[in-house]
């Protein structure tokens, strides 16, 4: 276990565990980088997992539509578990670069690239996106969207998937996200995008 590095950016370094650091619950106490470098399993074993389950566990928002961070798409066993077939990764190329992101056998893959959280757009992403979502539980499946933490990108194309399907506004379609995943939060571009689409 001694060489095992537990987190991404600790390269040679370990820090065995994860531990909520006091001043921010999202941060290893010991290396002080952000949860989602670490590796699954040593976050399962770490004390504070109650209080990090939802960076973790994926939420179900509505029937077969989850959504989570990358964490929750790397715990393949809870994927196995649930159900998951399909999984929509909005953060494209930096999850392979930056986070240990691997394809999980079996699971049907769409890959976005919105661009770093506080920059990210919508673009014409949601074509696809609620296209892929719809096959998916057209045909019994069950689909997890994941970017980064959970919060924003992955929401956004949930929030575009239910505006479509329900013919909703924004306002409506974030409150019933929002319901089932509290730290849900769109940044501003993409909440105006999401405003425009609905007329
Ligand atoms: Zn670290
Ligand atoms: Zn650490």
């Amino acid at each position: 276990m001694a060489n095992i590095t537990n987190c991404s950016k600790c390269i040679g370094k370990c820090c065995y565990k994860f531990a909520s650091s006091s001043k921010k619950p999202q941060n290893c106490e010991y290396c002080e980088h952000n949860i989602i470098y670490h590796d699954i399993n040593a976050i399962k074993n770490s004390d504070s997992y109650e209080a990090l389950r939802i960076y973790i566990e994926p939420s179900e928002i509505i029937d077969g539509v989850y959504m989570g961070s990358i964490l929750a798409a790397l715990d393949e066993a809870n994927l196995k578990n649930i159900g998951i077939t399909h999984i929509v990764n909005c953060v494209g190329e930096f999850s392979y670069n930056f986070l240990n992101y691997r394809r999980i056998d079996g699971i049907k893959y769409l890959e976005l690239d919105m661009g770093s959280s506080k920059k990210a757009v919508l673009g014409d992403h949601p074509g696809k996106t609620t296209k892929f979502i719809e096959d998916c539980i057209k045909n019994g499946g069950k689909i997890l969207v994941h970017c980064k933490r959970g919060i924003s990108r992955s929401g956004s194309i949930i929030i575009a998937y239910i505006m479509s399907a329900k013919n909703i506004p924004y306002q409506e379609a974030f409150d019933l996200v929002k319901r089932k995943r509290h730290v849900c939060k769109p940044n501003i571009n993409l909440i105006n995008q999401l405003e425009s689409m609905y007329e």
